[in-house]
């Protein structure tokens, strides 16, 4: 594994009788030792209601320091300017030099891929009609209108490869529709924390590619104990896709992964034509443009956003204020902390 890790594991991860891997001490650990410490999750996300209340670095909840939100913000601060909040100025300097991708560059493209998200989700549900079900027979994803009502039974591998395969189709389509710059269909909320946990790992992905070295996946803090940075997409892809179970157990959540998967896809398409347009010359190599293909590229087939959405049933966790439990702790979104998934 080429992470760096600090301290000595308190456990080794092993096959367990029934089927997966799980954490094994090497002996008696006393109550109350850390056994690990992950500095950061692969992927992540903070409920949109909060945005402004966590801080996109630490996660610190700003009603634990008495504030309503905190106000040291990146970006412009407008609706579907994709700004981002801060506890300290500490922790946004830390955002920015652990996201900038080409010295010196900044992360304006963190801002802009984020800004384009929020646009795309405020301008759903606007074309007047609330457009849930993709039933229109005259667009594309009208073929996909029939897995609103899968049931269990109809859940085999065969069927839910089918879909994909499908959507994959779909997507192509709507992503090469010339005239096709807006996106109608409504998303849950449910979808559209999904659809920014997806975006999140996929950008880590992208950033990942194009820049092996990048210091956030091996970022381990000097806290006492075993230390893990946030690990590489190839880890990611070691926990257990639990994709089936989660249909099985909810047929409807295969219809709505595809919704997450199209939207990320006409994200991406609307992302590469914002990038060429504020760099007309094709040489120049602004970190958006990068980005944008990456991402492109990532969402061409659904392989990328299925093996991130089979992962997040059953191995992320919630991030949870820290009031004490007996006042009721409130849940402000969920991360992918890859080695803490074994536990
Ligand atoms: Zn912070």
């Amino acid at each position: 594994m080429d992470i760096d890790v600090t301290g000595i594991p308190l456990y080794d991860i092993l096959t367990t009788p029934h089927g997966g891997r799980s954490a094994f001490a090497h002996e008696k650990i006393p109550k109350g030792s850390p056994v690990l410490h992950c500095s950061a999750p692969y992927a992540s996300v903070i409920f949109w209601k909060f945005r402004r209340e966590v801080c996109a670095w630490c996660f610190a909840y700003a009603f634990e320091s008495g504030k309503r939100k905190w106000n040291i913000k990146l970006g412009e601060d407008h609706r579907g300017a994709g700004g981002a909040w801060f506890c300290s100025e500490g922790c946004r300097e830390a955002c920015i030099r652990e996201n900038e991708i080409f010295e010196g560059q900044g992360i304006g493209w963190w801002l802009e891929i984020n800004g384009a998200f929020e646009r795309l989700v405020a301008q759903m549900g606007k074309s007047g009609k609330q457009d849930r079900k993709p039933t229109g027979r005259s667009t594309p994803a009208g073929a996909l209108a029939y897995l609103e009502d899968t049931t269990i039974k109809d859940l085999t591998p065969e069927y839910v490869d089918r879909a994909w395969g499908l959507a994959e189709e779909v997507a192509a389509e709507e992503s090469s529709h010339e005239r096709k710059t807006k996106w109608t269909e409504v998303l849950n909320e449910l979808e559209i924390d999904t659809a920014r946990f997806v975006l999140d790992g996929l950008v880590r992905k992208a950033v990942e590619d194009i820049n092996p070295t990048f210091s956030i996946l091996d970022r381990v803090t000097d806290a006492p104990g075993y230390c893990m940075g946030a690990g590489r997409w190839s880890n990611l892809l070691e926990l257990q896709d639990n994709e089936v179970a989660l249909e099985l157990s909810k047929p409807y959540m295969l219809a709505s992964s595809i919704r997450v998967y199209r939207f990320l896809r006409h994200l991406a398409t609307s992302l590469s034509k914002q990038a060429v347009r504020s760099s007309p010359h094709i040489q120049e190599t602004s970190p958006l443009i990068y980005l944008a293909d990456q991402l492109r590229t990532s969402l061409a087939t659904s392989s990328a956003a299925r093996s991130l959405m089979g992962r997040d049933h059953g191995n992320t966790f919630g991030i949870w204020d820290m009031v004490s439990d007996d006042k009721g702790s409130e849940m402000l979104g969920w991360g992918a902390y890859v080695f803490g998934s074994y536990f």
